[in-house]
């Protein structure tokens, strides 16, 4: 797959979400705006557990990111 933005060639692979320092899991969320306090009007894309993943392509040249979830 080719990034639609700069047309390198992109790498296949998972997005998924970490842990915070007191090893608590995390989940992937989206914002329809910068926000400003986590949790908030966020729109869960993945579980707590188990642990979530999207599966999609990275761009390194230009950093764009494209997953499915
Ligand atoms: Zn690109």
């Amino acid at each position: 797959m080719n990034c639609p933005k700069c047309g390198e060639k992109m790498e296949h692979g998972y997005v998924t979400a970490g842990c915070t320092s007191a090893g608590a899991m995390t989940r992937l969320e989206w914002y329809d705006r910068r926000p400003e306090v986590p949790l908030i009007g966020s729109i869960p894309l993945t579980k707590y557990l188990p642990l979530g993943n999207a599966e999609g392509h990275r761009c390194k040249s230009c950093r764009l990111v494209i997953a499915s979830c």
